[in-house]
């Protein structure tokens, strides 16, 4: 199978490498200009469960890229894939896209640029870190789903599961991939978004009754959202996975309150934005996601503002 990986950062470069190893012909694509020189000089260095691989990939900006690809793995930031799909839209040729990407909305985001029937829909639980321009890393394993965005069953969803295990993903072809993925948005809106916003983490947030009452009741708005868009999104699970992180995940820091920290833009609009958005065009009550929406865009827009005006009187 021929996989254009786009958005080859630390997610796509760790799928790449997995990929590659379970016998699929990778091909990196990403706009990063030290990472592509790194990996053309020596190979992309994927650290997996603690054995290092050195992997000669071909990897090139999407602009360079021609095709043909069977596959396009997303893995870009959710506010970049327009960007990325529109930069290989003369290579796509019928390749089908899969996006793992988190957040909810990523498949209407990809059929704008091809048609829906040809948009593969999941989420991963998989770590990974990009430690330097050519290096990353994941530890520890963690599932992978995925199915066609319009239900339909397909070979090549076959196809793909065959490749990844065999290249040491834990994936599976599941046809309620939009329930998992509206869970997993309802547990990070509630996660990420307070913990970026008081540098905080689920133990914290455990250790603190009223904040582990407003976690749950941030995603319990996404999970009433989600029902009421037709998806059969179950509150239960998100319950017990915030109580399992506000238990066991007591000092990981959400990939939000990362990017807060290092001053990266935060992927808000794919989660408790879309959340508040869809609400509210739904008639179901998100005053919270409103708030955490409006705070994290706030804390994201201070350090520009601060410039602006510096020098301006308190
Ligand atoms: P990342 O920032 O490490 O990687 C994104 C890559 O996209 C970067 O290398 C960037 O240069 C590249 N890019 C930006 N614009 C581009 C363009 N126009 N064309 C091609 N490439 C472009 O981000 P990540 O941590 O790998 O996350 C990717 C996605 O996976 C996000 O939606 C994230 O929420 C999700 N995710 C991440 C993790 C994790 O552990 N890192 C886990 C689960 C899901």
């Amino acid at each position: 199978m021929r996989i254009a990986v786009l958005g080859a950062g630390a997610m796509g470069s760790v799928f790449g490498a997995r990929l590659a190893l379970g016998g699929a012909k990778v091909t990196l694509l990403d706009v990063n200009a030290a990472h592509l020189a790194a990996i053309a000089a020596r190979g992309l260095i994927a650290d997996l469960d603690g054995t290092e691989h050195r992997l000669p990939l071909a990897a090139m900006t999407p602009a360079d890229f021609t095709g043909p690809a069977d596959l396009v793995l997303l893995f870009t930031k959710v506010f970049h894939t327009d960007a990325a799909l529109g930069a290989i839209k003369g290579a796509l040729g019928d390749a089908m896209v899969l996006t793992l990407q988190n957040g909810i909305g990523n498949a209407e985001r990809i059929a704008a640029h091809l048609p829906a029937d040809r948009v593969i829909l999941g989420l991963t639980m998989t770590p990974a870190e990009f430690l330097a321009p050519g290096r990353v890393a994941s530890h520890g394993a963690a599932t992978t789903r995925f199915y066609s965005a319009d239900g339909q069953a397909r070979p090549i969803l076959d196809d793909l599961v065959a490749v990844m295990r065999k290249g040491g993903i834990d994936a599976k072809a599941d046809p309620e991939i939009q329930a998992a993925i509206w869970e997993k948005a309802a547990f990070n809106c509630a996660m990420n978004a307070i913990c970026a916003l008081t540098d905080g983490t689920p133990g914290g947030i455990g250790a603190l009754p009223e904040a582990l009452t407003l976690a749950q009741d941030t995603a319990a708005e996404g999970i009433a959202v989600a029902r009421a868009s037709g998806i059969a999104a179950s509150g239960e699970r998100v319950r017990a996975l915030i109580d399992h992180a506000a238990a066991h995940h007591l000092l990981h820091a959400p990939s939000m309150l990362q990017d807060r920290k290092a001053g990266r833009r935060t992927e808000i609009d794919a989660l408790n934005a879309a959340i508040a958005e869809r609400g509210a065009a739904l008639g179901i009550p998100v005053p919270i996601n409103r708030m955490l929406t409006t705070l994290v865009r706030l804390a994201e827009a201070m350090p520009a503002y601060r410039q602006n005006t510096a020098g301006a009187r308190p």
